[in-house]
């Protein structure tokens, strides 16, 4: 449920014409505003993850449907979950796809699924190909990746969108290497916000698991601290918004893709993801919409 609080502040940024709706909940066109601020925190994120010399890897929203198949989501979040469907009948079949369209009627049955997957989280695509390159070297794998992300949860909380871009850095390697990556971007992901201005916790946090059965992972990975939410207010001071999550998988997606460290055995991973409408949205929130104004210190460290 949307609140009151989420429903003025999408208003106003429609208002402003930084956001454009659309039909469906959740689904904006960006101004070009928008996308600039966007650029410039995407450049403050490569600047700071640069000294570590990431592999960098950018992806359309789709992945093949082998992809979300072997990583788990179908289980832990079905409801989540997107597959991209084509007409794929012959004249018959397309007669009556024209006819159900002419009266109105839901036309979409005959749709059926291609091999391509809506990209739910940034990393998913390149565990695959990570995993393709065989036994990892001994210093790991360290990407920088950026896809846009489909998630079926229409809302009119403008900072809960059904497609987003979810930029992350991601480490494949032994459990101290993976540790020691998710440590140095809780730091980094901290001094980053910090330089945004914005008021800014870090918290434990739980994946929205399915399910009855999903309860028990949601208390099991925060029991276990395995991950953790950079929360800054946006439209409520009681429920922040999820700006950046830190992720620690253990071997879960080792084993769901394959990934072998040099002596065979299963590597693990872990990820940080920034989420960027979310950023845009709360350093909108806190310094106006014209960033022209906002505070020095912000500027200068977007704009150098
Ligand atoms: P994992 O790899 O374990 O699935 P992840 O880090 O890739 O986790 P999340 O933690 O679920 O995925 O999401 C990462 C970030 O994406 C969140 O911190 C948030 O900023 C952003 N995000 C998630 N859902 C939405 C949404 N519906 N709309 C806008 N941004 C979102
Ligand atoms: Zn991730």
């Amino acid at each position: 449920m949307s609140t009151e609080a989420q429903i003025a502040y999408r208003n106003e940024l429609i208002a402003a014409g930084l956001l454009h709706a659309t039909d469906v909940d959740g689904l904006y066109a960006q101004s070009g505003a928008f996308e600039e601020i966007i650029m410039r925190f995407n450049a403050l994120v490569t600047r700071t993850g640069a000294v570590d010399g990431p592999e960098v890897l950018r992806f359309p929203p789709g992945m093949p449907r082998g992809t979300l198949e072997r990583s788990g989501y179908l289980r832990s979040f079905p409801q989540l979950a997107g597959t991209i469907h084509s007409f794929a009948g012959g004249d018959v079949e397309h007669a009556a796809l024209i006819a159900a369209l002419e009266r109105g009627d839901d036309w979409t049955g005959g749709q059926k699924a291609t091999g391509i997957a809506f990209t739910p989280a940034a990393c998913y695509p390149s565990y695959t190909i990570v995993a393709k390159r065989g036994p990892l070297p001994a210093d790991g794998a360290l990407l920088d990746v950026q896809s846009w992300c489909f998630r079926h949860e229409p809302s009119l909380d403008p900072a809960r969108l059904q497609l987003f871009r979810m930029r992350e850095h991601v480490r494949v390697g032994t459990p101290q290497q993976v540790l020691e990556f998710r440590e140095r971007w809780l730091k980094r992901g901290r001094a980053i916000m910090e330089s945004m201005g914005v008021p800014l916790d870090i918290d434990v946090a739980n994946d929205p698991f399915f399910g009855r059965a999903g309860r028990m992972l949601a208390a099991n990975q925060r029991d276990q601290a395995l991950k953790f939410e950079l929360l800054v207010p946006i439209t409520s001071t009681e429920k922040p918004t999820a700006c950046l999550s830190f992720n620690y998988h253990q071997d879960h997606l080792g084993q769901a893709f394959g990934l072998r460290l040099a002596d065979g055995t299963v590597a693990h991973t872990a990820c940080v993801g920034f989420g960027l409408e979310r950023i845009v949205l709360a350093l909108l929130r806190h310094h106006g919409f014209d960033p022209k104004a906002w505070p020095d210190s912000v500027r200068h460290a977007l704009w150098t």
